[in-house]
């Protein structure tokens, strides 16, 4: 009897669909993804969730809600630490209960932590739990991992040779940077979080904005790992939380690149993460760097009118700067 796990498209979706959706197509279980965000499934999050949730756990209760009827099960894994010594934000940790407790009639969760932080721990633990529940071959489990990986590492590659994951009819594809589709003069980094900037809702489509102001764009996801935390390094004490470690390493290496013009931070509303993330980079920007950079906090009130004005100011700001930079050039 064939089944079909539900992937919310939310939170670390972006950064792990392809490894998830390659694993259950090996075991040989159909997946099915959220629709794209749109306002009716992010308002369905609202209402399920307290006020006290960030905006991107309210929008994952609402892709959870997109699915729950469709599906045999929804692929749910308890995030609590991606890498050796960090963590990820305690609400990934209690995602799962936060959907437990605020929605009726779920189908069963497939819930079993990813937590690297101890020594020898292992990914493949989570993948051989999560497999046991579709076969009993470990063989099959151990390919599906195997592949896996494969495709987890591929698409660390695309992303670092200069692509974005969005998505287009339920599939991973790639969107390249149209950059033959206009002249791009100027760059700019915009570091947030994958589940804030890559989703065009939540982000009023920011990127494709910035292409059609003539911007090439760059985020922390272009950068190898060893980069990112090298940069990161440079802090007196190392941040814990594993994706704000990216953004702050990101934006540090980004404000020394002489190509890059102008960093665009995307905060969420309730992020306490977020909150010193922003404040880390705007003080390095204070110190030890000219270039223009704009802190936008996103929640469920922003209003498109809003952060259009903000972008097309600050791109005028990023270009006025770059004039004076290049006059400046040309008589010292
Ligand atoms: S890191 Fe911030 S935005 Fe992300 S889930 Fe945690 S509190 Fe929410």
């Amino acid at each position: 009897m064939s089944v079909t796990v539900g992937i919310p498209r939310a939170l670390l979706f972006y950064y792990y669909y392809p490894q998830w959706k390659t694993f259950f197509d090996h075991l040989g279980v159909k997946t099915l993804v959220s629709r794209e965000t749109t306002r009716g499934i992010l308002e369905k999050g609202i209402k399920s969730t307290v006020d006290e949730a960030c905006l991107p756990v309210k929008l994952a209760v609402g892709h959870v809600l997109d699915l729950y009827d469709k599906v045999d099960y929804i692929f749910l894994p308890r995030i609590v630490s991606t890498a050796r010594r960090e963590y990820i934000c305690p609400k990934f940790l209690g995602f799962p209960d936060i959907v437990r407790n605020n929605i009726n009639n779920l189908p069963p969760l497939i819930d079993y932590s990813m937590d690297l932080y101890r020594k020898g721990s292992s990914l493949y633990n989570l993948f051989y739990t999560v497999g046991r529940q579709f076969t009993h071959n470990p063989a099959r489990i151990f390919m599906a991992y195997k592949k896996s990986i494969e495709s987890l590492r591929m698409h660390c590659q695309e992303m670092e040779a200069g692509w974005l994951p969005f998505e287009a009819g339920g599939n991973h594809n790639h969107e390249h940077r149209p950059q033959s589709a206009g002249v791009q003069d100027v760059t700019i980094a915009v570091i947030g979080h994958p589940y804030n900037i890559y989703d065009r809702h939540i982000s009023m489509n920011m990127v494709k904005r910035l292409w059609d102001y003539g911007a090439n764009v760059v985020t922390a996801d272009h950068l190898p790992e060893n980069v990112f935390r090298r940069e990161a390094g440079k802090l007196p004490k190392q941040l814990f939380w594993t994706l704000n470690q990216r953004m702050v390493g990101a934006a540090f290496y980004y404000f020394d690149r002489p190509e890059v013009d102008g960093l665009i931070h995307v905060a969420s509303f309730g992020c306490g993460p977020d909150s010193m993330t922003g404040e880390l980079i705007e003080r390095f920007a204070r110190q030890g760097s000219r270039k223009p950079l704009l802190n936008l906090t996103i929640d469920e009130h922003t209003g498109e009118a809003g952060m259009v004005t903000r972008l097309e100011a600050f791109m005028d700001m990023v270009r006025w700067r770059r004039q004076l930079d290049d006059v400046a050039a040309t008589y010292y």
